[in-house]
């Protein structure tokens, strides 16, 4: 259960895919000089290794616990909590004007990639703090960023986001909880909230002196549907006039969800205004509160994609260390009839290997993407479209493969990869999460079939496509596999209904995501040749042509069923299927 950090290819990754030095170049990003970039990588690396990591077995076997009203985290988490908070680690990205560092996402981005290698589940509560931090910077007033974005920033005060409801999944617009205008009183201009939230990540604990809840709820006279939503800010202790934590508001965690995984990271049933005295704050225009959301989810969507590199990252270093130990036959076809370590088998070479190549292929994707989104904060409106694009297919594929990874880290195991001792099977049971939260993998498929097809008339996909094409002409399998998603995608576009395209968006979503993938790695592969990262150089070129020969015509395989089309899914009728 060792973890190293992958800085060697975290730092290759952030030069050649998200073009680091290219962002310090202007003003904005000045300060992401090359020495302060590998201080960062090294730095958090170093600090989530000894700190984090330590605790991620302990969390998933005792896990958060409600004790009369308490939710408690198991011993070490509050000094971890409060050492990652003294470090600075929390503000890397955060606006300049409320003590952040103003640094790249992409620099913020590896942060959250190496705690979360560390211990996933502890990882989602700064994950969850960064979506409050953005919602209200981008739509908070100015006295409610003053008033909560300080320690928001610094990490002292945490943060939630509360959509879901019993009733209300990916159909957020079916949500019911209330917000009632107040009139008058110390409250006047405030909103009395009342409704109940599940699954709320990191709802409750004792970590952060405060918790501010992002809350989604309808005032009185909404319009129905997603039209109707509003977005309030909602702290678990209200704010005295000085800034420190007054008394309670009246809002509590009713019950913790018994988990698959991440036991560490408290999912909770929320209540809002039991005793009808829960206070918030509008943030935003009224029936907005969805746009709002929206606005700040592909940041969220990128920081879930990462944790299937976490994930991955973490069940390969396992399933690393337990091939090189386990001594099993003697290599088929060798006069040596000794007994060899597992990994001499070819098949466990392949799950090695695999496992590694994805890996390091979703890691490439992750920092373009977060180095196309730094650009679009630049104002580069190119790259911005360009995001959009790449965010569904990290999410989707990124997650995909930390569940993929970690099975096949359960696989070289053998037998004691189902027994709980050794750990594999804890990476899986927390990958699993990863394709379901934040819009499930289904639903970020049918966003690239739907919205980001016809970006810019559809040529912001199509541009990619055909930039993959151009630099791909000495890899036959990339080029062909670029040619097919460009072939889809006019189908989809041009003759399928809107049934058919989702009926392919999946297969689709994974053609694309293997394809700019692989791209981005043949772009390490060159640097590395040219002499950058000497400590990769006996493995990446290798490692790179595992995905190339073997990854990528599998994707291209995948291209009948992204244009079969809708009706044979309903060949059985509703009623035979469920027969
Ligand atoms: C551990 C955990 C932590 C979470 N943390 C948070 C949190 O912090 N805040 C928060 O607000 N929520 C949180 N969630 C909720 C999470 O975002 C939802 O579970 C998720 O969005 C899916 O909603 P649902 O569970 O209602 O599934 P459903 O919406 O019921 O979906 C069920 C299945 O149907 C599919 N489906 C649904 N609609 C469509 C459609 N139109 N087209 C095609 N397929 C469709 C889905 O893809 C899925 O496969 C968390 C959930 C879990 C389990």
């Amino acid at each position: 259960m060792t973890y190293s950090p992958a800085t060697a290819d975290q730092l290759l990754a952030i030069n050649v895919n998200a073009g680091i030095e290219q962002l310090a170049r202007s003003e904005r990003f000045a300060a992401a000089e090359p020495d302060m970039v590998e201080a960062i990588v090294e730095g958090v690396g170093q600090f989530a290794a000894g700190e984090w990591a330590p605790l991620n077995r302990i969390g998933d076997l005792e896990g958060a616990k409600l004790e009369n009203g308490v939710v408690r985290l198991p011993e070490g988490f509050a000094a971890a909590y409060e050492h990652y908070v003294e470090q600075g680690w929390n503000s890397i990205a955060s606006p300049v004007d409320f003590g952040g560092q103003g640094l790249p996402f992409t620099l913020a981005c590896n942060v959250l990639e190496n705690l979360g290698t560390a211990n996933m589940a502890f990882n989602l509560l700064p994950m969850l703090s960064v979506g409050a931090i953005e919602a209200l910077e981008h739509h908070g007033s100015e006295a409610l960023q003053a008033k909560y974005l300080p320690l928001l920033v610094s990490g002292e005060w945490s943060g939630t986001m509360n959509l879901t409801e019993p009733q209300a999944g990916s159909d957020l617009g079916a949500l019911r909880t209330s917000a009632t205008p107040i009139t008058e009183g110390e409250h006047a201009g405030k909103y009395c909230i009342k409704g109940q939230k599940i699954y709320i990540t990191w709802g409750d604990h004792e970590l952060a002196k405060n918790i501010i809840h992002l809350v989604l709820a309808r005032l009185p006279d909404a319009p129905e549907g997603s039209r109707g939503i509003s977005l309030f800010v909602v702290p678990k202790y209200h704010v005295n006039a000085d800034g420190t934590p007054g008394a309670r508001n009246d809002l509590r965690c009713v019950s913790l969800e018994h988990k698959l995984g991440i036991n560490a990271s408290p999912t909770c049933v929320m209540s809002y205004g039991d005793n009808d005295e829960c206070i918030g704050e509008l943030v935003g225009a009224e029936n907005r509160g969805l746009m709002a959301m929206f606005t700040m989810m592909n940041n969220a969507r990128i920081n879930v994609g990462t944790q299937g590199v976490q994930i991955a990252e973490r069940a390969t270093q396992q399933a690393q260390d337990y091939a090189a130990d386990r001594i099993q036959s003697a290599r088929a076809g060798s006069p040596d009839r000794t007994p060899v370590a597992i990994l001499e088998h070819p098949d466990v070479r392949r799950m090695l290997l695999r496992m590694k190549a994805l890996t390091e292929a979703v890691r490439a994707l992750l920092y373009y993407t977060a180095g196309q989104v730094d650009r679009g904060t630049l104002g580069q409106t190119d790259a911005a479209a360009r995001a959009e694009i790449l965010v569904p297919l990290l999410k989707a594929w990124g997650t995909d493969v930390g569940v993929e990874a970690a099975s096949l880290g359960i696989q070289i195991h053998g037998g004691m990869g189902f027994i709980e001792e050794t750990g594999a099977a804890q990476h899986w049971r927390d990958a699993r999460i990863a394709p379901i939260y934040e819009g499930t993998n289904g639903i970020q498929a049918a966003d690239l079939v739907t919205r980001k097809l016809g970006l810019d008339d559809g040529q912001a996909l199509i541009g990619l496509l055909e930039e993959i094409a151009r630099d791909s002409a000495a890899e036959p399998a990339l080029f062909a596999l670029a040619g097919e998603c460009a072939a889809v995608a006019r189908w989809m576009r041009e003759e399928a209904s809107i049934d058919d395209r989702l009926a392919g968006s999946v297969p689709f979503c994974t053609m694309m995501a293997v394809a700019v993938a692989g791209w981005q790695l043949t772009r390490q592969v060159a640097a590395v040749e040219a002499g950058a990262a000497p400590a990769l150089a006996a493995t990446k070129p290798g490692t790179v042509r595992f995905f190339l020969d073997r990854i990528v015509p599998e994707a291209s395989g995948l291209k009948s069923g992204a244009i079969a089309g809708a009706e044979s899914l309903y060949a059985v009728s509703t009623e035979a299927l469920l027969g």
